[in-house]
């Protein structure tokens, strides 16, 4: 039997999400809340993440927290050691450790209607007794890994990009890469030149743009620390250069078939082989899957020792794979580059809300529905961070979580100064958020685009990506509208509504 632990606020997560949610309640002035990590240190993605060639592909400037910018970046696009350091000193400086459990890792959570409390239960037993639960447990932290018919027969290496296995020397061993989403374009040029043999298994091509990719000059980084305002210059410039991306994404297609044009001539120009440039050319429209960059992707497979195979894999057997060609690929190792589980990333908790319901059941019955992504109605004072359809495809969401955690600290703000003891999602408010966002994700690149991702869920419904400016995004968080939530007030040991002000 476990220890019932009191809280004011629970954070589940310690990647740039939770961080970024503590931080923001210290700055109101809060210390009554425990961030639980799973891990034993923070960082999230850019902890789990530490296979060779990591790094982001938003410009650094503008993926790091508005109120902690760093001006010594080393480059435009930060490593991910320099990425979780950054995580690690902004962590320090909030004193964010003395406020965290690591080691916990959260199983479920039940509302109780009575206490009107969450009761979040924790793999060894203890249960944190919280009035807010803020899940900042990550989009892509879950790794998949595909069934591979045989692959319990097979005898050597295997590991998934997120668990990059450190203590096995790829030196002169045959490898076989599954996958070329975001983490394979970044470590295939990287491993190449070290192995003996590379097989690349390809479902679909991705489209790969350069990579503006440079040391920070010594210059620009003691302008950035000595001047005030040039770093937040800077970072506003980048920002507009990333939102007009999302033009192109939203409808105006003509732009994004003039950059697939471009993109394409850039496979023609750094491959040498016209077969393998058809292979590499992606037949769907740009942006319908997330645009990669890489400088050192396509020249990869101009390397004797690499070979793209376009078949699929029909069979794992104790020493190779077999493509659906009938080609045996004789391999040492098997690096999975497959992703993560997206949408369905929420069945791996089990969250229980008003009359017993259960989030991830109601949720594969009826779709993903919040509001804003952040909240969900019959889930009363639960938040999601980076939840259902805030994801980006074309600039930071380190700015989506910073629209997010402010929204949350005025919803706990406004619940406490109305005495209330809970702060229920209106049905109403949800329905017409959702209406409103598939109806803008319907006329956008990922569903017309011509290509399935990891973007839609198992009904082919867009449940991860933001359709549109983030700067709306921003508009519609900036203050939380009183009309959609109402307030659950106890009095007497008895519960009831009351509308919600802003006063
Ligand atoms: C390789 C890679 C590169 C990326 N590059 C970019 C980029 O350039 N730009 C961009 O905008 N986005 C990028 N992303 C997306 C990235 O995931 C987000 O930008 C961001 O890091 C997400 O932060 P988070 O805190 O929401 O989630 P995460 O960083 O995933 O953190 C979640 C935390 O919650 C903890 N946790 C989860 N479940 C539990 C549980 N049940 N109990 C306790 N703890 C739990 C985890 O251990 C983890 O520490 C990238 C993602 C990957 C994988």
């Amino acid at each position: 039997m476990g220890e019932h632990i009191h809280t004011g606020v629970v954070i589940v997560g310690t990647g740039f999400s939770g961080l970024g949610m503590a931080i923001r309640l210290r700055q109101a002035g809060r210390a009554d809340f425990v961030l639980l990590e799973k891990a034993d240190e923070v960082g999230g993605t850019w902890r789990d993440n530490t296979y060779p060639g990591c790094a982001c592909d938003i410009q650094s400037h503008m993926y790091s927290f508005s109120f902690e910018q760093k001006p010594d970046w080393t480059r435009s696009y930060a490593p991910q050691p320099e990425i979780r350091q950054y995580l690690h000193d902004v962590a320090a400086k909030w004193e964010l450790p003395r406020f965290t459990r690591f080691g916990v890792e959260v199983t479920g959570a039940r509302w109780d209607e009575q206490e009107n409390r969450w009761h979040v239960a924790t793999a060894n037993g203890d249960t944190y007794v919280a009035r807010f639960l803020v899940a900042g447990i990550g989009a892509l932290h879950i790794p998949s890994v595909p069934a591979l018919p045989g692959i319990e027969r097979f005898q050597g290496r295997t590991f998934h990009s997120a668990r990059w296995d450190h203590d096995f020397d790829l030196t002169g061993k045959r490898v076989a890469v599954i996958g070329t989403g975001a983490s394979a374009v970044q470590f295939v040029p990287e491993i190449a030149p070290k192995v003996a043999e590379l097989t690349l298994f390809q479902r679909t091509p991705p489209w790969v743009m350069p990579k503006p990719d440079h040391p920070m000059p010594d210059w620009s980084r003691r302008l950035f620390a000595r001047v005030p305002g040039t770093q937040r210059a800077y970072r506003h410039f980048l920002y507009w250069v990333n939102e007009v991306r999302a033009v192109g994404f939203n409808g105006h297609q003509g732009i994004l078939k003039y950059a697939s044009k471009v993109a394409a001539h850039n496979i023609r120009r750094s491959v040498r082989d016209p077969e393998l440039v058809r292979k590499l050319t992606p037949d769907y429209v740009m942006g319908c899957k997330r645009v990669l960059i890489s400088n050192d992707y396509y020249p990869t497979f101009n390397r004797a020792n690499v070979h793209l195979d376009t078949t699929g894999i029909a069979e794992v057997r104790e020493h190779s794979v077999i493509g659906n060609d009938g080609r045996e690929h004789q391999v040492d190792a098997i690096i999975y580059g497959t992703g993560f589980h997206v949408t369905d990333s929420y069945d791996y908790l089990s969250i229980t809300g008003v009359n017993g319901l259960d989030l991830a059941g109601h949720w594969r019955a009826h779709g993903i529905n919040t509001h804003l992504g952040i909240t969900v109605a019959d889930f009363p004072n639960l938040f999601f961070l980076l939840g259902p359809n805030t994801g980006l495809g074309h600039n930071s969401v380190v700015f989506m979580i910073e629209s997010q955690v402010g929204y949350i600290a005025d919803a706990i703000r406004l619940t406490d100064r109305h005495r209330a003891a809970a702060l229920n999602t209106r049905h109403s408010a949800q329905e017409s958020f959702n209406a409103d966002i598939q109806r803008k994700l319907a006329n956008g690149v990922w569903s017309k685009g011509g290509c399935t991702s990891w973007y839609l869920d198992s009904h082919g419904v867009n449940r991860t990506v933001w359709p549109g400016f983030t700067w709306r995004y921003w508009l519609r968080t900036r203050k939380l509208d009183p009309a959609d939530f109402e307030l659950t007030v106890q009095a007497q040991g008895r519960n009831s509504t009351q509308a919600l002000t802003t006063h």
